[in-house]
């Protein structure tokens, strides 16, 4: 019989308990950072040669280091793009944990993979690609468009006449920092179309004409927008792949903050014209309710991104034998190593049923329309633009944006909000605004209201 280590068990007690309080909390501040040094003097010197001791290092955590976090889920933490894990996701995150899974290869993640990839033929039925479109989740949207992007360009330089040279992408400044960020990683060019408001097929033929024969040369992809995670706006994506056919182009779609709203039938139609894409990126880690760290890249042709991705070496090769048969997610994005991450997504899906997610989805999107609507009443307030998706942005009359900082700063100090400034593009000119993100359901009208309140 095995000695039951009661060290390890009290310690799973401990850690166990400290989950079910911390899911379990409606009302707690939102967490502020705090200086490193700060930190430093009121934890003292953890990292010893005997070890502080893993009770004592808790207690450190619980007194000092949690706080020193904003937690994203807070129901009036609306910056940026929030998040809200539901509780059988996270759940599954410490069983993802405990299982010691290396989700590369078929292999050795077999029933990690096959969960992964169930929760996957789902996102992927939402996007409408044809049969044979599939994915693999990555540690989130950047590694997703840079793994889609390198893809693109692979296939394209398949054609002996481009192996030399530097390729080209097309995207509007309404795209997220990643897309320019990846560019430089994958070493590609990149062409901005200057708008903010969607991005059309139109604006992307005129792009195209300005460009130079060689730059035309050296275009080879699109990266279009399925809500700009600064205001929510999804681009024509219709007419955006008509012109990407008609050019020979690869067509990327960046949904890795909209995409969750593809199972919302009231906006699904907005995305007409993403089942025409190339390649797709949702995050699960932002609108469909998955802990961190969790992407997913989504292509129309699979055989496409493992030309580009899959990794050879001697030690691998035991993975391409026949008796480890099956799906190898690190074929298909850059990394080779990976946590089966798309497992906590799996269970929840399994566990609430997707219905569950369309109301979920639908709630943010409500929230959105009340926010607007609690806005316009308020005889201070503007919206900047209408909300789009779950994204409002809105102004108060006579603010300057210094005004902005110092309010959002204020509630933040208080524990009681976290709402962040933005600037919107009107014209030639950059407006500094107020932005509501909602994506956790249990934000309430009246959470909205309160934080208004405090514009005065
Ligand atoms: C958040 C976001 C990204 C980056 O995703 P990460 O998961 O933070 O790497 C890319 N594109 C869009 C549209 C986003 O909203």
């Amino acid at each position: 019989m095995h000695k039951i280590d009661i060290e390890l068990v009290e310690m799973t007690l401990d850690v166990m308990k400290y989950v079910i309080g911390r899911v379990s909390a409606t009302e707690h501040k939102i967490g502020k950072p705090r200086k490193s040094e700060e930190l430093k003097a009121a934890v003292g010197e953890t990292i010893t040669e005997k070890g502080v001791g893993g009770e004592y290092a808790f207690n450190l955590w619980k007194e000092h280091l949690a706080t020193a976090n904003v937690p994203v889920d807070h129901p009036r933490n609306l910056a940026f793009v929030p998040a809200s894990p539901t509780k059988a996701a996270i759940m599954f995150d410490l069983i993802t944990s405990a299982s010691s899974i290396h989700g590369a290869y078929w292999m050795e993640g077999a029933g990690g993979i096959f969960c992964e990839n169930e929760a996957m033929k789902w996102m992927v039925s939402l996007t409408g690609l044809p049969e044979g479109a599939f994915g693999v989740f990555t540690s989130g949207g950047t590694a997703a468009n840079l793994s889609a992007i390198v893809t693109a360009r692979e296939h394209w330089r398949e054609n002996p006449e481009y192996q030399r040279e530097k390729g080209l992408i097309i995207t509007s400044i309404g795209a997220h920092s990643s897309v320019k960020a990846m560019a430089k990683v994958a070493d590609v060019d990149i062409v901005m179309v200057d708008s903010e408001e969607h991005l059309t097929g139109e604006a992307l033929k005129e792009a195209i004409a300005t460009l130079t024969a060689h730059q035309r040369k050296c275009l080879f992809a699109v990266v279009a927008t399925g809500g700009t995670t600064n205001a929510g706006i999804i681009d024509d994506l219709e007419s955006v792949s008509k012109v990407c056919e008609d050019e020979n182009l690869w067509f990327h779609v960046d949904a890795a903050y909209g995409g969750g709203a593809l199972v919302a039938d009231s906006v699904r139609h907005l995305f007409n014209g993403i089942e025409k894409a190339d390649s797709i990126t949702i995050d699960p880690h932002k609108w469909m309710f998955s802990p961190y760290d969790c992407g997913a890249v989504i292509y129309k042709n699979m055989e496409l991104a493992k030309n580009a991705h899959s990794q050879q070496g001697s030690y691998l090769e035991i993975f391409k034998d026949e008796g480890a048969h099956g799906f190898n997610p690190t074929d298909y994005q850059i990394q080779l190593t990976r946590r089966v991450r798309g497992l906590p997504l799996w269970f929840s899906l399994a566990t609430h049923g997707t219905d569950r997610y369309k109301e979920a989805v639908e709630r943010g999107l409500e929230l959105a329309q009340i926010a607007g609507r609690l806005i316009e009443a308020h005889p201070n307030l503007e919206l900047v633009r209408e909300p789009s998706l779950s994204c409002v942005l809105y102004r108060r009359i006579g603010w300057q944006p210094e005004d902005y900082t110092h309010w959002t700063y204020e509630n933040h100090e208080k524990g009681f909000a976290l709402v962040t400034p933005t600037k919107w593009k009107n014209g030639d000119t950059y407006e500094t605004c107020s932005r509501f993100c909602f994506i956790n359901p249990d934000t309430t009208e009246n959470d909205i209201a309160m934080i208004l309140e405090t514009m005065i």
